[in-house]
């Protein structure tokens, strides 16, 4: 019998926000609603017996829009005040893989890079070259002041004390066995103009191989650019045949002795998704198609959402 389709997504690993006394907590229950749309959005492309890919660009359209993480709309600020995005999308039955670095105005950076990857031509577009490649494939724009919430100046004022993380991920399997994965991000709080992190990276930050696992990551990107994460994870499960959480746990290790931390989601062939981290916190949720939907940020048990 076929494993069921699932799908998992991440909504960033990083410390319990500074910026509030009980450590975010308050903004959980918006952000567990926010991570159930985003689960519905794309359950409902599997359910239909839709493409892995499909389901994981409908879940991260959701979380773009939706400005409790950091990407999209509510997009991290560079040190110049300015959003620069990253996304990257991968289709793990032929290893095809887009992504769009350093883009402003792109409403959904996720969209340009399903472009990049459809168009064939490259893998990854960055900066003005990308915008007008996403122009000209007829997406949708904003205007730069359209992505900045007031709470990211306040995070760009304190960006030294750590604060950020949100950038959002999904995988899944769908009901033919397909892995897909992608992985959309405003970068890190004050980094560098034209810096690009791990998110867009094929093999770093996002990653599907159907004869391995789909990976979407989170974190200290420099850390996961050295670790070659993502990559990594696959490798070690075809390669060394350990199962899908010793892999992702070995190659969370490589990221801390590259001197970072994060987690991610991850799914194989068969069997649950898996997303661990070694932050304090890493917003995630999965379901299986037909089955309850499961959110939380801090380690530990997942809690149920209620069914709408
Ligand atoms: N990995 C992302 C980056 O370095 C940031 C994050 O996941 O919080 O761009």
């Amino acid at each position: 019998m076929q494993p069921p389709a699932v799908l998992a997504i991440h909504g960033g690993a990083g410390p319990a926000s500074p910026d509030e006394t009980d450590g975010g907590a308050a903004r959980w229950p918006g952000q567990a609603a926010g991570l159930g749309a985003a689960l519905r959005a794309g359950l409902a492309v599997l359910a239909d017996g839709g493409p892995a890919l499909e389901a994981v660009i409908a879940a991260v359209m959701v979380l773009e829009d939706d400005e409790h993480w950091n990407a999209g709309r509510g997009s991290a600020l560079t040190a110049a005040g300015t959003v620069e995005m990253d996304a990257a999308v991968a289709d793990g039955g032929d290893r095809r893989i887009g992504g769009v670095a350093c883009v402003t105005g792109v409403r959904h950076p996720v969209l340009a890079a399903r472009a990049v990857m459809e168009d064939g031509r490259h893998v990854l577009l960055s900066g003005a070259g990308a915008e007008a490649f996403a122009r000209e494939a007829g997406l949708a724009f904003e205007a730069p002041e359209w992505f900045i919430i007031e709470r990211r100046r306040g995070a760009l004022a304190d960006w030294l004390a750590g604060a950020g993380g949100g950038t959002v991920g999904a995988v899944a399997r769908d009901r033919d066995g397909h892995l897909a994965a992608a992985t959309s991000t405003g970068g890190r709080n004050g980094q560098l103009p034209g810096r690009i992190g791990d998110s867009p990276i094929p093999g770093a930050g996002t990653w599907a191989d159907n004869a391995g696992c789909a990976v979407s990551a989170t974190g200290i990107g420099e850390a996961f650019l050295r670790a070659a994460f993502a990559h990594e994870v696959d490798a070690r499960l075809r390669l060394e045949g350990v199962d899908l959480a010793t892999a992702c746990q070995e190659a969370l290790a490589a990221v801390t002795a590259a001197g970072g931390n994060g987690g991610c989601i991850a799914v194989t062939g068969d069997g649950p998704p898996v997303m661990p981290f070694t932050t304090e916190l890493m917003h995630r949720g999965w379901a299986e198609v037909g089955g309850s939907l499961w959110v939380a940020a801090r380690p530990g048990p997942l809690e149920r959402l209620e069914t709408e």
